[in-house]
């Protein structure tokens, strides 16, 4: 399927203004991704026909959302390739996902000098949840650590791997430096030694097809905002046997079978790890959202944005003073750089004056930025709606930014 991303960014409402008096171009879908048109009208929808809380009444409009919150379910299992909807738990995002495994999964399977595996890009969601753990369990956090280009350094991860390790927690795509894992090689290594792999795929649902199926890891979160989809909204993806012997990690409505002051069942999963009124809005716009890419075509995504990629790191590496953080051998998305004697919150505050939307800063990702010795770094990232001329505006808003400092 090839590509058109002109038609593509036409359903992106947002896309079409102006910022300082200048054509918005954004460079900034890895924080978060705008939303098309058939996501807003699929939300608006939902208020104006079918609002109503789920699971809990038998009048129509409360059957209606349960239909609508339970197909999105549906939606998030067949794109990611899970076996059974029962294995999408909705959380708030990435971070919440990630929490709920490190104190319901991690409480029970990590105990004192165990440890835990995760890699030297990770933000910090992949990271505070297991020390909050290992400082909880008297655990230790083992880091794999990157090569110059940013990749990880696979006999280190291998190494790295011991017989106390009890969970490896992996970014599938970093957002600091585009990396892309060889994922299927760290879950190899790991099951070889009945290692649970988590993946953090906040940075990759936007950008490629994912299988959870295929992969073969235990667990895969990921952020709607992301994807195309609300704020708000998120997905644990864990296999059905995990989420069956895990323990609930919040307690409240949805989540429990029967309640008396002595004692209290669990629903069933995944509402176990749903306490609470969901946001079923969130959980509709995420199903049209990957709808949306769905008929547009992963694939064609994919390709697209590879081709960019290619041309955004040409252009700027071909400025001159541009040094690219983060050149690893499979990227995705995201072009991490600075600029020769000019901090990047300038840089940052000069495009904006010329419309360009970039972020500056450490990413939430401050071991990277100690890893490659710089404070902060420029980060243009790149969605489907993204084209040349986009990365153009940003070469000239570069070439404004050197006149002022010059
Ligand atoms: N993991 C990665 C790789 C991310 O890029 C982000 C967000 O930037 C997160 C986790 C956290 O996502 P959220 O803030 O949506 O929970």
């Amino acid at each position: 399927m090839s590509f058109d991303a002109a038609k593509a960014r036409a359903d992106f409402p947002i896309l079409h203004q102006e910022v300082h008096g200048k054509p918005l171009v954004y460079l900034d879908s890895a924080a978060t991704a705008q939303k098309p048109r058939q996501v807003i009208d699929a939300v608006s929808r939902y208020y104006e026909c079918d609002n109503a809380n789920v699971h809990r009444a038998v009048y129509q409009l409360a059957e209606r959302a349960t239909r609508a919150y339970e197909d999105a379910r549906a939606i998030v299992a067949r794109h990611i390739g899970a076996a059974d909807p029962r294995e999408v738990v909705f959380v708030r995002g990435t971070t919440e996902a990630i929490n709920l495994v490190a104190q319901s999964f991690g409480r029970v399977h990590v105990g004192e000098d165990d440890e835990i595996l995760i890699t030297g890009m990770e933000h910090h969601s992949n990271i505070v949840p297991w020390q909050l753990l290992c400082q909880e369990k008297g655990a230790r956090l083992r880091v794999a650590p990157l090569d110059e280009r940013g990749d990880v350094i696979l006999e280190e991860y291998e190494k790295l791997l011991s017989p106390r390790t009890r969970l490896v927690a992996a970014v599938h795509v970093s957002n600091a430096l585009g990396t892309v894992n060889p994922v299927e090689t760290f879950i190899a290594l790991a099951r070889e030694r009945n290692i649970p792999v988590l993946l953090d795929g906040a940075q990759a649902l936007p950008h490629m097809p994912v299988d959870v199926g295929s992969l073969g890891c235990d667990f895969y979160a990921f952020s709607g905002h992301k994807v195309f989809a609300p704020m708000g909204i998120g997905v644990l993806w864990a296999r059905a046997a995990h989420l069956e012997a895990m323990p609930p990690w919040q307690g409240g409505g949805e989540m429990i079978a029967s309640v008396t002051f002595e004692k209290t069942t669990f629903n069933e999963v995944p509402y176990k790890f749903e306490a609470g009124t969901p946001d079923v809005a969130g959980a509709v716009g995420l199903g049209a959202a990957l709808q949306y890419v769905e008929g547009l075509g992963l694939d064609a995504i994919a390709a697209h944005e590879a081709e960019l990629l290619a041309y955004g790191s040409d252009l700027l590496t071909g400025l001159g003073g541009v040094e690219l953080i983060g050149t690893a051998r499979r990227k995705a998305g995201v072009l991490s750089f600075v600029l020769d004697g000019i901090h990047p919150h300038d840089v940052g505050t000069i495009l904006d004056r010329e419309g360009i939307a970039v972020r500056t800063g450490h990413h939430c990702a401050q071991p990277v930025m100690d890893r490659y010795g710089v404070p902060a770094t420029v980060r243009a990232s790149l969605g489907l709606y993204n084209t040349r001329e986009d990365l153009d505006a940003l070469a000239r808003g570069l070439g404004v930014v050197r006149e002022m400092f010059a």
